[in-house]
């Protein structure tokens, strides 16, 4: 399969390219060019294949003619070592917990195998690569645990000050040798322009290899897609409605990109919080980005999210085509808080804020729609926002023991201005 940029669908690049680099040169996101059909591969899949397995085949499908079978599946054993889990929250809701891996959050999908592919690649090219990512929380321990220790990798990872939970701090500025933590005195969209700028200035990487981790590479899009397919494969029966707590709109737009190769999915839910410019087109047609504003699900506090452009793109620019398959709902701070405490009461499970917020829109299609089943996306580990589950509820949810070990190691991070010129001097004085 090929890729090109939504802004020029005439260059063609390969899987190698687009993941090295990040944002295409006109400014533009990588997709895929084609659309296969892997509706086949999919229904034969027996329900109880194992991620690894479903990931592998669908990874095989998708990286045809440009990297062979085994060397697929050898990148998706190193990525995979953790697995996701189906839960049955009855009344037909599915919760899809995607925290099993080293972060405890989903985005150690997407990072793990583009850390895999990544290394892979460099081995063979003889060269070296600086990761530089923007985080709101997740995204940045997520890809610090894939790349540390990796060879021929450095990565530096920009991060809001004040503005993820002390355990996320924790966990961008603990790990040490190559991996470092800029704290940017600014907010994520700051960390997110800043990064974005970066990319553009072509003299900059002419020096330092620079290459992007975050939502918008296409190597971590991609494998996004597997945790659906293995979800659908395994719930079996009618087609399920699929409901995506977001930000950035990574994860909803691997999910849809599924579909599109033939997953038989009946529509998707985008659940947002109060930052909800997306649904807010859905309902109207008016995309109108805007500075984000601070709530409890703080990995969602996106004002102008990444991925719309790659979204819209998949749906031909049709705003009519795409709320036919996607329905936005906003989820406000109450709401999260109310919701987490009344699953806890009724059935004793804890759910972090960005999962309640999935959860609760799919309650209310529930309330719209009596039979379809639908898998809502747990995105975090209920442990990793400790204080306002506490809020909720009352109690402290257990954490899991490999978290608990990083919040007693120093945290080593970099002050930083948020303007693009203090991240280039950055740049240049540690890298080149
Ligand atoms: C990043 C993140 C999200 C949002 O995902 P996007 O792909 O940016 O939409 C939701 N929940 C958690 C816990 C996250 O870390």
């Amino acid at each position: 399969m090929k890729y090109y940029s939504t802004r020029n669908t005439h260059h063609l690049v390969d899987f190698q390219e687009a993941l090295f680099r990040g944002l295409a040169p006109d400014g533009g996101l990588f997709v895929p060019a084609e659309t296969p059909d892997l509706s086949g591969l999919f229904e034969a899949l027996p329900r109880e294949t194992s991620f690894l397995d479903s990931a592998a085949a669908t990874a095989k499908a998708l990286f045809q003619g440009e990297l062979n079978g085994e060397t697929v599946k050898a990148l998706c054993e190193k990525a995979f070592t953790f697995e996701p889990v189906l839960a049955d929250l009855g009344d037909n809701l599915h919760l899809l917990e995607l925290f099993h891996g080293p972060s405890c959050a989903f985005k150690d999908y997407g990072a793990s195998f583009l850390a895999a592919c990544m290394e892979e690649f460099l081995k063979h090219r003889n060269q070296r690569a600086v990761i530089l990512t923007a985080t709101s929380g997740d995204t940045g321990s997520a890809v610090a645990r894939a790349f540390h220790r990796r060879d021929r990798i450095d990565v530096v990872i920009l991060y809001p000050e004040g503005r993820v939970s002390p355990l996320q701090e924790k966990q961008l500025t603990t790990l040490g040798d190559n991996v470092t933590a800029l704290e940017v005195a600014g907010s994520f969209d700051d960390c997110q322009r800043m990064v974005k700028e970066t990319f553009l200035d072509a003299p900059l990487s002419e020096t330092v290899p620079l290459t992007s981790a975050n939502s918008i590479n296409l190597g971590r899009l991609l494998p996004q897609s597997f945790y659906y397919i293995w979800a659908v494969t395994r719930l079996g029966g009618p087609a399920p409605r699929i409901c995506v707590p977001s930000g950035n709109f990574g994860n909803l737009t691997a999910a849809v990109l599924a579909w599109t190769w033939g997953l038989k999915v009946s529509g998707f839910t985008a659940a947002t919080n109060r930052n909800d410019v997306v649904p807010e087109y859905l309902l109207n047609g008016a995309y109108t980005p805007r500075p984000s504003v601070r709530t409890l699900s703080n990995a969602m506090d996106v004002g102008d999210p990444s991925n719309f452009e790659r979204l819209l793109h998949i749906f031909h620019g049709s705003h009519a085509a795409m709320a036919e398959v996607i329905r936005g709902e906003m989820v406000s701070d109450d709401e999260t808080l109310t919701v987490i405490r009344r699953l806890w009461e009724e059935t004793g499970r804890y759910i972090d804020p960005h999962t309640a917020v999935g959860y609760l829109a799919a309650k209310w299609f529930r309330e719209q729609d009596a039979g379809t089943p639908v898998i809502i996306a747990s995105t975090a580990h209920p442990g990793k926002f400790l204080e306002i589950v506490e809020k909720a509820t009352g109690r402290r949810p257990p954490l899991p023991e490999h978290l608990a070990l990083v919040l007693d190691l120093p945290k080593h991070s970099i002050k930083i201005a948020p303007e693009g010129g203090a991240l280039k001097d950055f740049l240049l004085h540690a890298y080149s």
